[in-house]
C-alpha cells in the first residue's frame, strides 16, 4: 500500500493548549499508521496572513492598479508565487488528507488561518472557473475542520443562544473546502474544553485519537447546497 500523506495546519499559540494537544494526538496516531505527517504550525512559522504585493515576485500582470486576485492567479500560472506560498501549496498538493486545527474565533477559524487559505488556496492552484466544488482543484483529497470552542454544545444546537453549529460550518465546509474539491469529513469539534474537567478533556483527547485510528474508512459528508441542511 503506498503511504498516506496528511498535512496538519495547526493555529494555536500555546503547545500546552487543548488544541496543542489535539494536535499531538493526530502526529502520534496517524505516524503509527505508517503515515507521513507534516505539520505547519502557523504562529510558530510567523505565517503572513496578509494579502498584498508581496506575495507576487517580479513583474506584475496589471501594474497601473493592483487586484490580488488576479495578480495571484498569473503569478501561479508563472511560478511566480512567494516562496513561503509555494511551499505551502506543495505540502497541499502531497497531502491526502488536510486536517485544520484550531480554536473557534468569532463563529471561525482564527485570522491566522484565515489568512493561510486566502493566500495558499488560490486561483489556478486550488480552484479556476469552472473547476470549483466537486471539480475543484483539490478533488480527491480529503479535509477536516477539527477545533475546539467557548461555547458548550446546548449553545450551538437549534435552540440554543449561538443557534446550530452547521450555519457557522457552512462557509468553512462549503464556501472553502468544498469550492476547492476537497471531500470534507464530519468536523471534530471539543465543546468548551475550559470549562470541561479533567476527565472530559481527558475524554476528548482519547475520542480523536480512537476517530482516527478509522479515518480512512470515513465516508464523505454531503456538502452540497442541497443536502447540507438535510
Ligand atoms: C478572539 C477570540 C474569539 C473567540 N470566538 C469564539 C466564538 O465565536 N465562539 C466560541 O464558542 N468561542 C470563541 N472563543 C473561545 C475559544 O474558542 C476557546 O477559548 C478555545 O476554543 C479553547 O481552546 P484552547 O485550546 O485555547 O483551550 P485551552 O485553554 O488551551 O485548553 C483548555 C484546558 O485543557 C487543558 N489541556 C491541554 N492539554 C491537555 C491534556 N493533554 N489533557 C488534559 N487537559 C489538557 C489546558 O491546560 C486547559 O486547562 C474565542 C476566543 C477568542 C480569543
Amino acid at each position: 500500500m503506498t503511504e498516506r500523506k496528511v498535512l496538519i495546519v495547526y493555529a494555536h499559540q500555546e503547545p500546552k493548549s487543548l488544541n496543542g494537544s489535539l494536535k499531538t494526538i493526530a502526529v502520534e496516531e496517524l505516524s503509527k499508521q505508517g503515515c507521513r505527517v507534516t505539520v505547519s504550525d502557523l504562529y510558530e512559522m510567523q505565517f503572513e496572513p496578509r494579502t498584498t504585493r508581496k506575495d507576487i515576485v517580479g513583474e506584475l500582470y496589471h501594474p497601473e492598479q493592483f487586484n490580488y486576485g488576479v495578480e495571484a492567479w498569473e503569478a501561479c500560472k508563472n511560478g511566480s508565487l512567494s516562496e513561503d506560498l509555494i511551499k505551502e501549496q506543495r505540502k497541499v498538493k502531497e497531502a491526502d488528507l488536510v486536517i485544520f486545527q484550531f480554536p473557534l474565533y468569532w463563529f471561525s477559524m482564527p485570522a491566522i488561518m484565515k489568512g493561510w487559505m486566502d493566500r495558499v488556496l488560490v486561483q489556478g492552484f486550488a480552484h479556476d472557473f469552472p473547476q470549483c466544488y466537486d471539480s475543484g482543484l483539490l478533488k480527491n483529497k480529503l479535509a477536516l475542520l477539527s477545533f475546539t470552542t467557548g461555547g458548550g454544545k446546548e449553545m450551538y444546537s437549534d435552540e440554543g443562544v449561538s443557534g446550530d453549529i452547521r450555519y457557522l460550518l457552512w462557509p468553512m465546509q462549503h464556501g472553502i473546502m468544498h469550492f476547492c474539491g476537497f471531500s470534507v469529513l464530519a468536523p471534530q469539534i471539543c465543546f468548551a474544553p475550559e470549562y470541561a474537567t479533567e476527565e472530559e478533556r481527558v475524554q476528548m483527547l482519547v475520542s480523536w485519537g480512537e476517530r482516527l485510528k478509522t479515518i480512512w474508512e470515513e465516508k464523505p459528508i454531503n456538502c452540497a447546497v442541497d443536502g447540507y441542511f438535510k
